[in-house]
């Protein structure tokens, strides 16, 4: 038995054994210059009666379902009270499961008072997602991001303080060359300031499809890194990071040049190691047709 989902479908590498709820339907910002996951949506939010139905109808398929996630783009941006409503009858249906999440936008997270975001903790929701991309405001600014870098950490404070884990994605590549060490500088120091539980690096890699508007809105020539380029803000950025708590870091993703990883601080020098390595070895690097966003 499946769930007729709307496509595209997307969530995060580590949710791929996850059962997927769609609550709501594209990204209700839906503006980054770098990103066409819902150019072919339009936002929406589905009815809680037809989300009761499926929640009983799988629970009546998987009752042992330990992950589920919450699709698509920002399901943070329903109402409260609905989303309350759904996450407790996830709660009473699936009785093995270990774990809720769901994406989120800074908007979502800042615009929920302390008080509805420890409701939403209560009611089962453990983990949020959400895309830093950069800690640099120029650069945020000409991806049209929608946040500044404040926004993002105070809204990843709050989703900490709530006592949700936290896990944050940064973009690789995302100023090109002319921001490159800004941009690195930037987001080590946003991730300082948070410190979130997991950090994933993806590379900029951009469909043709929105490539024209990414860089008409760039406002100037954009000069793409090459991969020692990339290699090059990987080492900057990581160098820069100086978080006391145990971050675990990922540069995993399938547009990555390599596969790198550890947890931060404790492996801050092997990967710093790794990357010198791969700098005078780019015969090692991912060849570029298997890369992909
Ligand atoms: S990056 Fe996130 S917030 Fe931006 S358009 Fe894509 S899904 Fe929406």
């Amino acid at each position: 038995m499946e769930l007729v989902y709307d496509y595209p479908l997307y969530r995060p590498p580590s949710e791929s054994q996850s059962l997927i709820f769609q609550v709501t339907l594209g990204c209700s910002f839906n503006k980054c210059s770098f990103c066409n996951m819902y150019r072919t949506k339009e936002y929406s939010e589905r009815s809680s009666d037809e989300i009761d139905r499926e929640i009983d109808l799988m629970a009546s398929y998987f009752p042992d379902t330990k992950r589920i996630f919450l699709a698509d783009g920002d399901a943070l941006n329903l109402e409260t009270t609905k989303l309350i409503h759904i996450l407790s009858k996830i709660r009473k249906e699936f009785k093995n499961l270990e774990r809720i999440s769901s994406y989120s936008m800074p908007k979502n997270l800042l615009e929920k008072s302390y008080d509805e975001l420890e409701s939403l903790k209560k009611a089962g929701l453990d983990m949020v997602y959400l895309g830093i991309e950069s800690g640099n405001n120029t650069v945020l600014k000409k991806v049209t991001k929608g946040a500044t870098s404040k926004m993002i950490v105070d809204s990843c404070k709050k989703a900490k303080d709530t006592g949700f884990i936290l896990s944050c994605m940064i973009i690789l590549g995302l100023g090109g060359k002319n921001y490159s060490k800004v941009h690195a500088e930037d987001t080590s120091k946003v991730i300082n300031e948070i410190e979130p539980d997991y950090i994933g690096a993806l590379t900029l890699y951009m469909e043709p499809d929105i490539e024209q508007e990414f860089y008409t809105k760039f406002k100037e020539p954009f000069i793409p890194l090459d991969d020692l380029g990339v290699l090059d803000e990987l080492n900057n950025l990581i160098n820069g990071i100086t978080v006391t708590g145990n971050v675990i870091f990922r540069a995993n993703h399938a547009s990555n040049v390599y596969s790198i990883g550890g947890t931060l601080p404790k492996n801050k020098t092997d990967i710093l190691q790794k990357i010198g390595y791969l700098k005078e070895h780019p015969e090692l690097l991912k060849p570029k047709m298997l890369r992909r966003f």
